[in-house]
């Protein structure tokens, strides 16, 4: 099965996709992981989308097409993938439906998790993400069990640098701008389930996995 994980910055992809990707067995790509990845490494594609990331605007669409249909030539990611912060543009989507389709795949379904901007804003002022897994946590409703050590891999955790206020309006903006209009994209071209990203995290899974299933 593929997937897309949908919803603005903070709406809880990141928090849900572990238990989604586990339930449904097929791997959790996340664009915006990857990149910090290559920024931890050093990379040459790390410095390039450092630039857009700090700037709180989206990576250009060719870059981002690349390293994704580089992922999904990987053994694990035959039997479907659950995408997460992809496609982020209406080009993005296009070329990963065509890039399916040509595999005997298609977009079987997108999960939209739909977050007031308010409570976007107080989600990412208050996160805390792992640098070593990229696991992440809330100040006020999801706290490590110690902290700033990660509970999953011991890992430090510590504020993203894009999870400054500044930026965080930025990010913001882009989403209304470029992203929200995939969603319209995406109703016309699989099913799409939306969910009320503002309750708790056990409800809101409770909810995406009771929507996958009534699919299957
Ligand atoms: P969030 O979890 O807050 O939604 P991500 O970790 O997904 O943020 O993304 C962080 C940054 O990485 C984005 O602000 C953007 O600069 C870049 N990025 C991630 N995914 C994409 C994408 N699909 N297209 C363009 N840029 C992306
Ligand atoms: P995304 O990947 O969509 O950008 P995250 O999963 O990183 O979002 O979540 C953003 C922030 O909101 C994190 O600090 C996370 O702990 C917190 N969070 C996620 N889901 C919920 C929820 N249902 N209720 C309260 N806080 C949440
Ligand atoms: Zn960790």
């Amino acid at each position: 099965m593929d997937v897309i994980l949908f919803g603005p910055p903070g709406a809880g992809k990141g928090t849900q996709a572990a238990g989604v990707s586990e339930a449904l067995g097929i791997p959790h790509v996340a664009t915006g992981d990857i990149f910090r990845r290559h920024l931890r490494d050093g990379t040459e594609l790390g410095e390039l989308a450092r630039r857009y990331m700090d700037a709180g605007q989206l990576v250009p669409d060719d870059v981002v097409v690349r390293i994704v249909a580089t992922r999904l030539e990987e053994d694990d990611a035959r039997g479907g993938v659950l995408f997460d912060g992809f496609p982020r543009t209406v080009a993005q989507a296009e070329k990963l439906a065509d890039w399916l389709h040509e595999h005997g795949r298609r977009i079987d379904a997108v999960i939209d998790l739909d977050l007031a901007d308010e409570v976007i804003v107080a989600r990412l002022g208050g996160r805390r993400t792992c640098l070593s897994c990229g696991a992440t946590y809330h100040v006020v409703a999801n706290p490590p069990a110690s902290e700033g050590v990660c509970d999953r891999c011991g890992g430090e955790v510590v504020q993203r640098d894009d999870d400054r206020e500044e930026t965080i309006r930025a990010r913001l903006e882009t989403y209304h701008r470029e992203t929200a209009p995939v969603l319209a994209w995406l109703k016309d071209h699989a099913r799409v389930h939306t969910v009320d990203a503002a309750q708790g995290i056990d409800q809101v899974r409770a909810d995406i996995l009771a929507a996958l299933a009534s699919d299957s």
